[in-house]
């Protein structure tokens, strides 16, 4: 008698119910309907998921399979690996969250919560003070958070090793196929072609925000820099939804209509100050939730958060689940940056919020990206290093500031070694996604001008590719789109193009 046999159907359905009441709590909570955040009970209903067995049966099954059942059954395997790392590290960062929610900073008899340190510090004008805030922090985090951290970590690459991968490294090079130390050499090459023109790209921008250019800033000053207060009055939050729905509309999309897109807005005491999409069901019930603040990082925050939600929303009902929910998060991430570029066009600009004088928003975004993208340069390099087989953790918190701080261009410090990095590789989706993103603009204005955003047609264009899901790794769909290839070179010259 034959044992029997591994449901991969059930197992299927059972990740998609996982995901839809994961998704769900998280709307609820984050929109501010109930206060507390109740994941752990649906971990449990559903922990057979995400068991050892769980990872080396979808994982064998993957192996015997071929084509497009493959690829389904790779992105399946990464959802079993990451809940399974997750549930070795869950307790770890509940501690960790509960510790740092009660954690507090002293800046010169001032007492500030430590998560809301780094807002404080954001809207600081003085610089020396935002130094005071930031040693604070720092001190804090390596102190009481750092054990925690690690702790996790090791875990997660004791978990790896468990499951027959050499490291944590070559457990997420299998699963998103990816040759991630290859994609780090990449953007290696990517930081030496911007290394001249990065200073005279970003030092008009930094004096202009923070008062000094590169050569003479600190770190404590870069929130400052990315949150540029200045531009705020070129963003008024009256104008924040209507200029979405105005956007949308033009591409051939009645937000109001689409009845699986929930556009909530409504003011809740408990409702998240940053926007987000939530996916319960896709495409059937997805939610873009926004504060009703405004400036420009909420403006910013929102398109890309509308991204996500119209990439999922016109999603293909019939696809697979696993092209539906998992997949290459680059390719959602691709949609998200180019909605959310819009608000540094200077044709949006214009034509949406008639705004004049929009240059110095267009200088800003062309500084914080090429800033961004170094410092993602240094994370991958850096991920990858930290996540190899046989890594000497003591020798990376070293690793880490020499790295971030010379493709950075500012002294940066050891104590972030840990909590800067995200789990599962997501930099590498980051990274491709901003590529992408740019081919995607670039194709749009090839075939329907500067103002795209206002073709319907350019609409009809982005919903054939949005009805794909994630299908198609972003690499795949590139090609069969507009038969290019991510280009991190052509992105290095159009960032610091004089
Ligand atoms: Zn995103």
């Amino acid at each position: 008698m034959q044992p029997l046999a591994w449901d991969l159907d059930q197992y299927r359905r059972g990740a998609e119910g996982f995901l839809e009441e994961i998704d769900r709590e998280y709307y609820l909570q984050g929109a501010g309907h109930k206060p507390d955040l109740a994941i752990e009970p649906i971990y449990e209903r559903h922990e057979e998921l995400f068991d050892r067995e769980a990872v080396e049966r979808v994982g064998e099954t993957r192996s015997a399979a071929m084509g497009e059942e493959a690829t389904r059954l790779r992105y399946l395997h990464q959802f079993a690996l990451d809940g399974f790392l997750g549930a070795r590290t869950r307790e770890i960062e509940a501690r960790t969250a509960e510790l740092e929610a009660s954690l507090e900073i002293e800046v010169a008899g001032e007492t500030i919560a430590y998560r809301m340190a780094p807002v404080v510090q954001a809207n600081e004008p003085d610089a020396g003070r935002r130094a005071e805030i930031e040693a604070a922090r720092t001190a804090v985090l390596a102190e009481r958070l750092n054990p925690l951290h690690l702790e996790a970590l090791e875990s997660a690459h004791a978990a790896c090793s468990e499951l027959g991968w050499p490291s944590y490294l070559d457990a997420y090079s299998d699963v998103r196929a990816l040759d991630l130390r290859a994609l780090a050499g990449r953007l290696g090459e990517f930081a030496e072609a911007t290394e001249a023109g990065y200073a005279r790209t970003v030092d008009p921008d930094l004096e202009r925000t923070v008062g000094a250019p590169l050569a003479g800033l600190r770190r404590s000053d870069l929130a400052r820099f990315f949150r540029a207060a200045h531009l705020d009055e070129l963003f008024p939050s009256d104008k924040m939804v209507p200029a979405l729905r105005r956007t949308l509309s033009r591409l051939g999309i009645d937000l109001d209509a689409q009845r699986n897109v929930t556009l909530d807005t409504e003011k809740r005491p408990t409702k998240s100050p940053r926007a987000f999409c939530s996916t319960p069901r896709v495409p059937q019930e997805v939610y873009l939730v926004m504060p009703p603040i405004g400036g420009r990082e909420d403006y910013a925050a929102l398109f890309h958060e509308a991204g996500h939600a119209e990439h999922y929303g016109c999603t293909e009902a019939d696809l697979a689940f696993e092209f539906r929910h998992l997949g290459d998060n680059a390719v959602t991430e691709s949609f998200a940056f180019l909605l959310e570029g819009l608000t540094a066009s200077p044709e949006w600009l214009e034509r949406i919020l008639g705004a004049e004088g929009a240059a110095a928003a267009i200088e800003h975004a062309r500084a914080a990206r090429l800033m961004m993208l170094r410092r993602y340069s240094a994370k991958i390099a850096y991920e990858v290093e930290l996540h190899g087989p046989g890594v000497d953790l003591k020798a990376m918190p070293e690793r880490y500031s020499a790295l971030l701080g010379e493709r950075i261009g500012v002294p940066w410090p050891r104590e972030t070694w840990l909590s800067d990095v995200d789990p599962s590789f997501y930099v590498a989706c980051y990274l491709r996604a901003w590529a992408l993103e740019g081919d995607w603009r670039r194709e749009l204005e090839g075939r329907f001008g500067d103002a795209w955003f206002g073709d319907r047609e350019a609409g009809e264009w982005l919903r054939g590719l949005w009805a794909q899901g994630q299908r198609r790794e972003a690499e795949r769909l590139l090609a069969d789109a507009t038969g290019g290839s991510l280009d991190f070179a052509r992105l290095a010259t159009e960032l610091t193009a004089v």
